[in-house]
């Protein structure tokens, strides 16, 4: 399981991973990371809390796979990080695996409750930390690094 931040830093290592260097994308990334979670906000409007409808239809890989692939397939993902022709195959498989990475994220489980301080989410503010620390850690070995970057393409 993976609170927001952590779903955001895989979102966006993945996203830059796969060549998406503008903020605008990486924002698009931090969103399909966390698009799952939308039923939290549409469960308090039907249910009257947060919980009720949470992880029901929107965590089903048939959600992430559709929503991704549209996001991907519409150009969020890839804004303003490509000059030319997008590869709409690639960027709706990109979508389709950031939306995706929720799923795999949320099964597995959260590390050991600290109990220390308060709580917001039903999480302690020390598990949000530690959350973040620990899947920003992944999200570092997924993003590329400098040695890893492609050689800019010269003309002629
Ligand atoms: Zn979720």
């Amino acid at each position: 399981m993976a609170a927001p931040f952590g779903h955001a830093f895989i979102g966006m290592a993945i996203a830059r991973r796969l060549g998406v260097r503008s903020r605008t994308g990486l924002a698009a990334a931090i969103v399909a990371g966390n698009l799952p979670d939308v039923d939290i906000p549409l469960s308090w409007l039907m249910h009257g809390d947060g919980w009720t409808a949470h992880r029901t239809w929107t965590h089903t890989a048939a959600f992430a796979l559709t929503t991704g692939a549209l996001a991907g397939m519409a150009g969020l993902l890839r804004a303003e990080s490509v000059e030319g022709e997008r590869d709409l195959i690639a960027d709706t498989l990109m979508g389709a695996a950031i939306v995706g990475s929720h799923l795999v994220l949320d099964a597995i489980p959260y590390l050991p409750e600290v109990p220390i301080g308060p709580s917001a989410g039903g999480l302690r503010w020390a598990n949000w930390a530690l959350d973040a620390l620990q899947w920003g850690a992944v999200a570092w070995l997924i993003w590329p690094k400098d040695g890893q970057r492609p050689e800019p393409q010269r003309a002629g």
